[in-house]
């Protein structure tokens, strides 16, 4: 029987353990998604590695880092190098910051084509690939259809129907020109707005892996929140347990636990922020069709080689439906996805076809 793990949190401090736990109750609650360890992770194994776990806030959420290494110092300083690269990589793609490279390449690129560092650079590539594949479902250009939802969470009023019209003015992925010789990116129009809120935490992810490898450490997962991304499994093990629950109550026994390594999990739905008004439940994510909030009861679970295509994939399928979604999975080379549509009196499963064949652990 599986079972959930709570180890040694280091670099936590009071204020962030308070969020921490808030962050943890409302996990509880919501998250249908959660990863387990398997037994006997305090115990020194084989190799000679011991387990550590740290968890710091970084971009709007919190990364929890599990890790095998020699020592404590191996661990504290893999844990340091982590987050740092997480932190870099929150300044470059955060909307949320004035000061981001994100932030000020909208401004300054405007009919004109600019260089960007290489980490936004990849990012922007990957989103536009999606965007393409999925006809514009994921798109991060939407940024001034997203501020507006954003800003109806906090008052609990939908936008008008003038101001949404008003913003998609200034959306569409393509409206912007990216450059593969110099780095570079351009936009049509001024105004436009990018948000990489579908697809920064899984690359976030998966370069806090690359570090922890660079530095010597193999076995390690990576959350922030919804995403994970996953390296060499534990010491002894096949892969990292991931238990996937088919409801949104953390009570109900897990339906399935995956065994994951060198890959990412991704979580997509309405169930952790959203908007209730006019007696419609309004989801964080967007159809770019609408510019409207989805209403669409659905989580929809991707597992990719790596986070940054789990977590825009997730978030594309979220907006493309169960039918046109599947279809979008089962065309890719290596994803697989499990989307529940809660509508009527009983959640409805539907796995992809290498979602049915993903390793699992024997019960
Ligand atoms: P996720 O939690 O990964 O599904 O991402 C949701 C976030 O992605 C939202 O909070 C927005 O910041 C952004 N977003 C919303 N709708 C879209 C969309 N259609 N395409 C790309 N990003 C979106
Ligand atoms: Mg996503």
């Amino acid at each position: 029987m599986p079972h959930r793990v709570l180890q040694r949190l280091i670099s936590l401090s009071a204020k962030d353990r308070q969020q921490h736990d808030k962050s943890c109750a409302t996990a509880r609650q919501l998250l249908f998604l959660t990863f387990v360890l398997l037994g006997g992770a305090f115990s020194a194994c084989a190799a000679g590695l011991q387990s550590f776990e740290a968890v710091e806030p970084h971009m709007g959420t919190l990364f929890r880092v599990k890790l095998y290494a020699a020592s404590a110092e191996q661990a504290q300083s893999g844990f340091r190098l982590a987050f740092a690269r997480v932190e870099t990589l929150d300044n470059i793609l955060s909307d949320y910051k004035p000061e981001s490279e994100l932030s000020r390449v909208t401004t300054l690129a405007v009919g004109r084509p600019v260089t960007v560092s290489a980490d936004l650079f990849h990012v922007l590539v990957a989103a536009q690939q999606i965007s393409e594949e999925t006809a514009g479902a994921f798109d991060v250009t939407l940024g001034p259809v997203i501020r507006l939802w954003r800003e109806a969470r906090k008052t609990g009023r939908p936008p008008s129907p003038d101001a949404l019209r008003e913003a998609a003015r200034f959306c569409g992925y393509k409206k912007m020109k990216l450059g593969a010789k110099d780095n570079t990116v351009e936009f049509e129009q001024a105004g436009m707005k990018l948000d990489l809120g579908g697809i920064a935490k899984g690359y976030a992810a998966d370069e806090a892996l690359v570090v922890l490898n660079k530095n010597g450490i193999k076995s390690a997962l990576v959350a922030a929140s919804g995403d994970l991304a996953f390296g060499d499994p534990p010491p002894g093990k096949k892969g990292w347990s991931i238990g996937i629950d088919s409801f949104d109550s953390a009570r109900a026994p897990f339906t399935k636990t995956l065994v994951l390594a060198n890959s990412a999990v991704s979580t997509s739905g309405d169930t952790e922020q959203y908007l209730d008004a006019g007696g419609k439940h309004y989801s964080h994510i967007i159809d770019p069709a609408s510019d409207m909030g989805l209403t669409r009861r659905m989580t929809v679970t991707v597992v990719a080689r790596r986070g940054l295509a789990a977590d825009p994939f997730a978030t594309a399928v979220d907006v493309m439906g169960a039918e046109r979604g599947l279809a979008f999975i089962e065309r890719q080379t290596e994803a697989a996805a499990l989307i529940i549509v809660r509508e009527g009196a009983a959640p409805r499963t539907i796995e992809s076809t290498r979602f049915q064949r993903l390793p699992v652990q024997a019960n």
